[in-house]
């Protein structure tokens, strides 16, 4: 499997990605946004792009489908109850279908409500497993939930679903926003030198050469996966008086997206 990244340098952000079978140059586009730049790599590399998949229906995302399909007559993938909101999708996903590229690439579905209600995440099936996430899941950070998302699924998907991929999994984000989101790490947790060593070493980086992380290195700096630390409760607790003693984690979760949308 061969994974390129695409940094679309518009204002949202944007990572598009290409996914290749080494064997046959087929590929995968995942919310090829920029169009122009996807097809471009997909031309330089001798690869062509057969499916094209949308992590969920946001137009950050679909916006480039049209051209592709126009381009390459490739099949739209998302979400099965994406269906009504992204037009020409030839097939429905649910958790655990299986995306073949070319002959050795195998990417699984998985269903990640909570950014939006018909979001979809892959795992590739390999040594080492790459998770790409959309905006479920960012580098230090969560997706949002006000364009027709839930707080609370969000939740269950990190904490059933994300938390048990193997530690060793690449994320791949739908948005760079690693910089932005460290810096609400360290406002809510002062001490962590892990995150603070990762802002000072990423602070300007080129996002056509974007550090990649993997679950165990969010799992140190990602606040949304230390919801039982000391620190994070402490410093919720300034926000939120009545918060209880020991709070659960979806308690902790939840009150971080909260000022989260605020800060
Ligand atoms: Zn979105």
């Amino acid at each position: 499997m061969i994974v390129k990244q695409i940094w679309t340098a518009n204002s949202y952000r944007n990572f598009n990605y290409l996914i290749a079978c080494p064997e046959t140059g087929e590929a995968l586009a995942i919310d090829p946004l920029d169009h122009e730049k996807c097809l471009r790599a997909a031309k330089d590399a001798g690869w062509t792009i057969t499916q094209v998949l949308n992590t969920h229906e946001h137009r950050d995302h679909t916006g480039g489908n049209d051209a592709v399909v126009r381009a390459t007559g490739a099949k739209i993938l998302a979400h099965k109850n994406a269906k009504d909101k992204i037009p020409g999708m030839a097939r429905g996903l649910g958790a655990g279908d299986v995306i073949k590229v070319g002959r050795t690439v195998e990417l699984e579905a998985l269903d990640t409500p909570g950014h939006t209600m018909s979001h979809v995440c892959l795992l590739s099936h390999t040594e080492q497993p790459a998770l790409f996430c959309g905006d479920t899941l960012f580098n230090a950070g969560a997706g949002n939930c006000h364009n027709g998302g839930h707080p609370t699924e969000l939740y269950n998907t990190f904490a059933q679903q994300l938390a048990k991929l193997p530690p060793q999994t690449l994320i791949y984000p739908g948005h760079d926003y690693i910089e932005n989101n460290l810096r609400f790490t360290l406002d809510r947790e002062p001490d962590n030198a892990a995150a603070a060593r990762m802002l000072a070493r990423l602070s300007g980086q080129d996002p056509n050469r974007a550090y990649v992380s993997t679950l165990a290195v969010e799992t140190e700096v990602n606040t949304f996966f230390r919801l039982t630390s000391p620190t994070v409760i402490a410093t919720l607790r300034e926000a939120f008086p009545d918060l209880p003693e020991n709070p659960d984690p979806k308690t902790v979760f939840l009150k971080l997206r909260e000022l989260r949308n605020k800060w």
